[in-house]
């Protein structure tokens, strides 16, 4: 099944033909990449990581290929994401990371969200709402093993630990807590952050655990625990630094070239001319700039390699700096006939890893993803 997104600006749908770029996202491919996670930890539940808009490939499409293969938990960082996955998955668990809004216990309530309580302030808040309000209120707890950014310091849950009926009014059904070095598996971190939740379970023995993210799966069995929260790597990117990437590519960007132009040797190109033509060059421009979310740092200048985009197949290295709508490539050395007039470069996807195109523009694949613009002709595959 292919069929597109309702378009980006709703008083007026994108035309296809009008957009300068394609995004091509392959729910078939997600949906094999949270199959792939889940078989890693066999006996634990994997639920998926949709914040941001889904790593901004849109959080319908996904939490609702996702719940349509069987996803019963997600994950949001925001009350506002969770009540928009809340209207795709009727019947799922949907946890809300950045833990509770002052006062907004109730949207909560409404949108059946549960909060992953990260301070004493907001079990309170929680607690005071459940207790006047009735009801079956779930909410997670967060315990903070070494990131030190949200969650119950060690000390807080060892005190709430001591209190059976602090504990049932805060209505906990899940503990959390959150690696910050799982990407390097070698970081001490990651064993002290181990030991320590290891430590907090015994405080809640009762409480099913989840502590690992994407690259939190690739370490051993002993990160599982009971649920998965992987993120990147449902998207395909990849969730362990230099290590080869086992997922399969959900995203697909491509733009438009708009035209091929002839660049005499020495002359520049694209603004303040930091890039200059080694050699007589053939230039095309592609109509996607750092307006889209292309980050602009992405760019190369004369001694300094940027990303590269890729032509049927041929990688065609961006050459200058990325404007705001165009992007130029280097194509001298592609078959002729290939760069052409509405042709179109895939800037990321299989032939080029997004997070190598990341790494050249200084940062992570995540930042890619969630930069994704709203100028796209979004196109949904499968599952
Ligand atoms: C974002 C996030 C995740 C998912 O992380 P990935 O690295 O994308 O897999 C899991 N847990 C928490 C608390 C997060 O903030």
């Amino acid at each position: 099944m292919i069929f597109a997104l309702p378009e980006t600006s709703p008083a007026e749908p994108l035309d296809p033909s009008l957009a300068g770029g394609r995004l091509t996202i392959d729910l078939g491919a997600l949906v094999a990449n949270w199959r792939d996670l889940g078989a890693r930890a066999p006996g634990a539940e994997c639920a998926a990581v949709v914040k941001a808009d889904g790593y901004g490939l849109g959080i319908e499409p996904v939490v609702g290929a996702l719940s349509g293969a069987g996803c019963r938990t997600f994950f949001v960082a925001l009350p506002s994401e969770g009540a928009r996955a809340r209207a795709v998955a009727p019947h799922a668990a949907i946890y809300v990371l950045n833990g509770l809004f002052e006062g907004a216990a109730p949207f909560f309530a409404a949108h059946r969200l549960r909060p992953v309580l990260g301070s004493t302030d907001e079990i309170a808040e929680w607690s005071a709402f459940r207790s006047a309000q009735g009801g079956d209120l779930p909410a997670a707890i967060h315990v903070d093993t070494g990131m030190n950014r949200l969650g119950l310091s060690l000390a807080e849950a060892a005190e709430l630990s001591g209190d059976a009926a602090a504990l049932a009014a805060s209505g906990a059904v899940l503990l959390v807590s959150h690696f910050a070095c799982a990407d390097a598996p070698e970081h001490p971190l990651n064993a002290l952050q181990l030991a320590r939740f290891a430590a907090v379970r015994e405080l809640f023995p009762t409480l099913p655990a989840s502590l690992a993210n994407s690259a939190g799966i690739f370490l051993d069995k002993a990160a599982h625990h009971d649920l998965l929260r992987p993120g990147i790597a449902l998207y395909g990117g990849s969730a362990v630094a230099g290590s080869s990437n086992p997922m399969r590519a959900v995203v697909t960007l491509e733009a438009r070239i708009m035209l091929v132009r002839d660049v005499p040797a020495g002359d520049g190109v694209g603004y303040s001319a930091v890039w200059q033509a080694p050699r007589d060059s053939r230039i095309a421009i592609i109509s996607v700039g750092y307006a889209d979310g292309f980050l602009r740092a992405a760019g190369s200048q004369t001694g300094r390699a940027g990303a590269a985009a890729a032509v049927e197949g041929h990688l065609a290295p961006i050459v200058g700096r990325v404007s705001m709508d165009l992007i130029a490539l280097d194509v001298t050395d592609l078959p002729a006939d290939l760069a052409q007039r509405s042709a179109f470069a895939e800037l990321f996807g299989p032939n080029v890893p997004i997070d190598r195109t990341a790494a050249r523009a200084g940062t992570i694949g995540y930042e890619f993803l969630t930069s994704l613009g709203t100028r796209f002709r979004r196109v949904f595959i499968g599952p």
